[in-house]
């Protein structure tokens, strides 16, 4: 059985991303409440995602407001890769898993809500079955998101 869950703040930051002429990840206090410095680097942050899909959801976004991978110059290019293995490291560490969705949205049609590119990282695992999962293909988020920012950047 599959069920959708009706999930208001998502859809109505949808809305607003995609009606808001402002980028979201351009904005320096939306930066400041949600990047892991630990593991962002000089040409790409790692920040919380607001509206997880899944526990552990973070999203490694180019500090430059870039649109399409054509566009990335050599410097973002040379250091996404060890962006993107030290989040899977930690994220491995912290939820005990192997597994994992990485993800890019190019384009509105792709289902980008953001045009600002951002790579979607999410550890998996199989579901531990609750009250609210064990009769239907559903997903609790346990962790919420600024926990996980706390958890990844303490010392
Ligand atoms: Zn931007």
């Amino acid at each position: 059985m599959r069920i959708k869950v009706l999930e208001t703040g998502r859809s109505e930051y949808r809305k607003k991303a995609v009606r808001s002429k402002e980028c979201p990840f351009c904005n320096p206090s939306n930066l400041k409440s949600q990047e892991c410095k630990s593991l962002s680097g000089k040409e790409w942050a790692v920040i919380i995602n607001k509206y997880p899909y899944m526990d552990g959801n973070l999203m490694i976004i180019s500090r430059r407001h870039v649109e399409h991978v054509s566009s990335l110059n050599s410097a973002e290019k040379g250091e996404f890769f060890e962006i993107l293995n030290g989040v899977i490291e930690k994220l491995g560490k912290l939820f005990t898993t192997n597994d994992f969705n990485v993800g890019l949205n190019l384009g509105k049609n792709a289902g980008a809500s953001v045009k600002h590119l951002h790579w979607q990282v999410i550890p998996r695992k199989n579901k531990i079955l609750n009250s609210a999962n064990i009769f239907a293909d559903l997903f609790v988020i346990t962790m919420p998101p600024d926990k996980l920012r706390k958890i990844i950047d303490k010392k």
